[in-house]
């Protein structure tokens, strides 16, 4: 049942047949509903504080409310959240992997990992990826939907006794292909009625949209920005990326200049280095070219393996030779320590496969 304003003023109770889950809806969302409800605007910020911040999940918490409120609310809504099947810490460096099962039965990962006194989640953005990456178990998996903005913040907001100062957008699925909920879900994490994280604490990574990039420059609220880059010539990218095809390395780099025009700061090129497929001195040098004029820093990742996909990671010789040959051509060069590769939590082997 819910309760609507009719045209003279009064409220009208119009019979609905399912409730609705309010956890994803923002702002925007909540004030809509408690127009419909007769009730003022303005507490779209209280029930916002409470469902995000304090994280309540039934409407008799939020005290600040008036009772009829909340029994309105309890009528026709509901808070539900993604529901945690399993955690599994690595006994290499503490990461930890986490598998939830969101409320259809579809299962996805999500990574916490600690350096220092920071505590980073790799969050997930759709269930599988339809890009299909041919060196990344989530694009071996295949496609099966897009995550809702409740399903993406509730990532964090199921791990509430950690500490979370960072996240990245580098679990499964391409988050510029679920470009709104992505979006709301920043304005969620980003918001004091919400996580209250800074939007240089949080980090989208994406195999790289030259639309969507420029689209995302063009919004208030940026992150910082991560390239998956992998190769350093078309040819050599489109055999790993096949949307490279389409949006060859021109277009993407340009839209990506187009971002860092926008936003200050330097973007990150990540490079997954594979064993005899880009990790020569020739590559290094052709990508020391193409990211010339760029603010960047680039990302070293040494391959993980996955199974069934043919790669390797090169050998740690070869890695530091590479890093060491970029280094002084390229501004930035970080080479990243693979976390949780003993609990295949390493970026590229998130693929839900995990039985409960
Ligand atoms: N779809 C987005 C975000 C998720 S992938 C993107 O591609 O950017 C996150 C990162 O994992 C990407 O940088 C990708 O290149 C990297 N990756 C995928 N498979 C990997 C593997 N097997 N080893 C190392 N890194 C991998
Ligand atoms: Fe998708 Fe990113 Fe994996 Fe490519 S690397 S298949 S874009 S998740």
């Amino acid at each position: 049942m819910i309760l609507r304003r009719s045209a003279a003023g009064g409220l009208q109770t119009i019979h609905m047949k399912e409730k609705i889950n309010l956890k994803g809806l923002w702002i925007e969302d909540l004030e809509k509903l408690l127009g419909d409800l007769g009730e003022k605007k303005y507490k779209a910020n209280q029930l916002a504080l409470w469902m995000y911040d304090k994280r309540a999940t039934d409407f008799n918490q939020m005290t600040d409310l008036s009772k009829t409120l909340r029994e309105k609310l309890s009528s026709i809504a509901y808070i539900d959240g993604i529901k945690l099947l399993k955690t599994q810490t690595s006994s290499l460096d503490f990461s930890e992997k986490f598998l939830f099962k969101l409320i259809d039965g579809e299962k996805i990962e999500t990574v916490l990992m600690w350096e220092k006194n920071r505590a980073t989640i790799c969050v997930s953005t759709q269930v599988g990826c339809p890009l299909g990456c041919t060196f990344c178990a989530t694009g071996k998996m295949g496609f099966k939907r897009n995550l809702t903005t409740g399903e993406i913040v509730d990532q964090i907001m199921a791990l509430k006794d950690r500490k979370i100062t960072h996240v990245v957008l580098m679990g499964m699925g391409e988050p510029l292909l679920n470009y709104d909920n992505t979006i709301k879900a920043l304005k969620i994490m980003n918001s004091e009625l919400g996580l209250s994280l800074a939007a240089n604490k949080i980090t989208l990574s994406t195999a790289g949209i030259q639309d969507m990039i420029k689209k995302l420059a063009d919004q208030a609220l940026k992150p910082k920005l991560a390239i998956s880059l992998n190769a350093p010539t078309d040819e050599k990218r489109s055999q790993l990326m096949p949307i490279n095809k389409k949006h060859p390395l021109k277009a993407l780099l340009e839209a990506v200049k187009y971002y860092t025009s926008k936003k200050k700061g330097r973007i990150t090129f990540e490079y997954v280095l594979i064993k005899d497929f880009n990790d020569s001195q020739k590559d290094a040098l052709e990508l020391s070219k193409i990211v010339q004029g760029i603010p960047c820093k680039i990302n070293l990742i040494p391959y993980n393996s996955a199974p069934d996909l043919p790669f390797e990671k090169p050998s740690k010789e070869k890695i530091i030779a590479f890093r060491d040959y970029l280094y002084p051509r390229c501004p930035t060069v970080t080479l990243r320590q693979s976390k949780g590769e003993d609990i295949q939590a390493a970026c590229g082997q998130l693929s839900a496969s995990t039985k409960p």
